[in-house]
């Protein structure tokens, strides 16, 4: 069996994991950086090409896409998919859940609990709608990633101070209810029809954001039936067979994010758990049961 891993040029944390587990399930592992792809296509044939290896000749495909590449990368994903090659993720959850407004769309759509958003290509139009939120309010950018790119605003002034910036710097003005949480988000990390390790993330002193990025500690947290439903569903919802769903615990408990893109380190570490090994083995039996 041969694995095709795709990825950044730069082979980080995540990315060896996954290397050094894929090695010790499948015969052949090749990595493919993104950057260095060639696609070659007529009216009869597809390639995905690098240094002579053609990514649609193999078995599997493991996909790790940072944002910087998502189109490409979900064209890369839609030629897979035609070929029939097994990808443990959607090529439509590629666009989806770097963009968080999509996220939200495709998980209400599903029937996954979310804060109430509102997006907006003008401040002038959710005016109203300031008047009447309860603050504090989350403000983000829809690309935003480990925790950049996500404000609150305690007043009305200060939400429309940050709106002018966004406009401004023509990014559309997004907004969340706030969810009163401890300064904690759980972390679910789901393959399959598991959800095979939890964190729990607290934000550090004085920092409303959970993320590791920000500051904040994660550690091993034993989900409850609900946030593993929800999580389960979330990653349904996307069309995921590996993903990072993101929950704001409290009495009722909300899906603010799903990665497809996920670090293994911080899950890894928090749990003690071979997540790496896991979605290797995962892809594996995609590989083999077509
Ligand atoms: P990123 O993709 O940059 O991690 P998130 O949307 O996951 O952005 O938000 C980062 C952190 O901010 C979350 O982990 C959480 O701690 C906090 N946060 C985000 N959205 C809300 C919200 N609606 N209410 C309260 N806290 C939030």
């Amino acid at each position: 069996m041969k694995l095709a891993l795709l990825g950044p040029e730069e082979r980080r944390y995540s990315e060896l994991r996954l290397l050094k587990e894929a090695k010790k399930v499948f015969e052949t592992v090749t990595y493919f950086p993104i950057s260095k792809l060639v696609l070659e296509f007529d009216e009869k044939e597809v390639k995905i090409l690098y240094r002579g290896k053609n990514i649609l000749e193999y078995d599997a495909l493991l996909p790790r896409i940072p944002k910087s590449y998502m189109k490409f990368g979900y064209l890369l994903l839609c030629f897979a998919r035609e070929q029939k090659i097994p990808i443990p993720i959607s090529p439509e959850s590629v666009l989806y859940t770097h963009n968080k407004f999509l996220t939200l769309i495709a998980l209400a759509q599903a029937n996954v609990p979310i804060p109430k958003t509102y997006l907006s290509l003008k401040r002038a139009t959710l005016e109203k709608i300031l008047e009447n939120i309860k603050y504090p309010v989350v403000l983000k950018l829809l690309y935003g990633c480990a925790g950049k790119g996500v404000m609150f605003a305690d007043s009305k002034q200060s939400a429309i101070s940050i709106m002018d910036m966004l406009e401004a710097f023509k990014q559309p003005v997004f907004v969340e209810e706030f969810i009163k949480n401890p300064g904690e988000d759980i972390r679910a990390f789901v393959i399959g029809e598991e959800l095979v390790a939890c964190m729990k993330r607290k934000a550090k002193k004085g920092e409303r954001r959970a993320n590791i990025a920000a500051g904040g500690v994660g550690e091993k947290y034993e989900a409850g039936d609900e946030e593993r439903d929800l999580a389960l569903r979330a990653a349904k919802a996307l069309g995921m067979k590996v993903a990072a769903v993101d929950i704001l615990p409290g009495k009722k408990k909300y899906v603010i994010e799903v990665n497809v893109y996920p670090g293994l380190k911080g899950i890894e570490n928090a749990t003690g758990i071979n997540v790496a090994r896991k979605i290797v083995e995962k892809v594996y039996e995609l590989a083999t049961s077509v």
